[in-house]
């Protein structure tokens, strides 16, 4: 559960959710503006504490850990990449630099160039954020949240600044890094990442709503039993009631 105070009052982004993240998977989080992805990405990162309910990363339970704790989890076992490209860059820093701070936060031996390459990034080693595009700022923060290959790398709407071939190029990526057992969460509003990925999460008004893989889509039901309508199936109850029926096929809802 996350709840944020604000001066207007409370708002609950997320509740009852209720999900794993295996590793060498690729999840996809797709909803509404609003329902909820960013905060759900911010906590799986450890940037950001739940109000409620337990989050376990890499065997380390988080819910209510100190400021240290989280950061040694975010250096070892998580790589994150900001929706805005900009966020994730330091302004003095180079391609190259970047890439070096990133290996030596996660303790690790550097082979950069070959990232840098697969990502079309060879060219701009030398060059600073206000020297790259748009595309080019998402595809360095996206290089350097994978460098040594964390157990899970969460990036918010990854490929919203790409077109389709860069795009493609970071997808190629991420399926490489699947193989090596790196465990990715993408919100996201691009079809293709939702094809490439192995299951979708639907939120709806901070609720997990239903969960598919390839053809498949699942509806989610909660701990305490709460399923969320698909969308328009609403429309079939105008006075917000209906009678449940259960058999042994299943449970029915029908207007009354
Ligand atoms: P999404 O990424 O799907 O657009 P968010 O997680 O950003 O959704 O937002 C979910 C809800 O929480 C929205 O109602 C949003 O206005 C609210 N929210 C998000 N971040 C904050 C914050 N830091 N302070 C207050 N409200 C927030
Ligand atoms: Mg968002």
């Amino acid at each position: 559960m996350k709840i944020y105070w604000t001066a207007s009052g409370e708002v609950h982004a997320l509740k009852g959710i209720d999900a794993v993240f295996p590793s060498r998977s690729v999840t996809a989080v797709v909803g509404p503006s609003g329902s909820g992805k960013s905060s759900l990405l911010r906590i799986l990162a450890g940037l950001d504490l739940a109000t409620a309910g337990a989050v376990t990363i890499g065997g380390t339970n988080v819910a209510g850990a100190k400021a240290r704790a989280l950061r040694k989890v975010r250096r070892r076992f998580t790589g994150y990449v900001f929706q805005r490209p900009s966020d994730n860059l330091i302004p003095y820093l180079t391609v190259e630099g970047h890439m070096r701070q990133a290996a030596r936060l996660r303790r690790t031996k550097l082979d950069s160039n070959s990232l840098l390459e697969q990502l079309g990034l060879q060219g701009r080693a030398r060059h600073k954020p206000d020297q790259l595009s748009g595309g080019e700022q998402q595809r360095l923060a996206f290089a350097q949240a994978v460098v040594g290959n964390p157990y899970m790398v969460v990036a918010d709407e990854p490929t919203s600044e790409l077109d389709s071939r860069s795009a493609a190029a970071l997808l190629e990526t991420v399926s490489s890094l699947t193989d090596l057992g790196v465990s990715f969460v993408l919100s996201t509003h691009d079809p293709e990442v939702v094809k490439m990925a192995d299951r979708t999460l639907h939120l709806r008004h901070g609720a997990l709503e239903a969960e598919s893989h390839e053809m498949r889509t699942l509806s989610v039901i909660d701990h305490s039993g709460r399923i969320q309508l698909p969308p328009g199936a609403l429309e079939l109850f105008p006075d917000r009631r209906g009678v449940i029926q259960v058999d042994s096929e299943g449970v029915r809802i029908t207007p009354p």
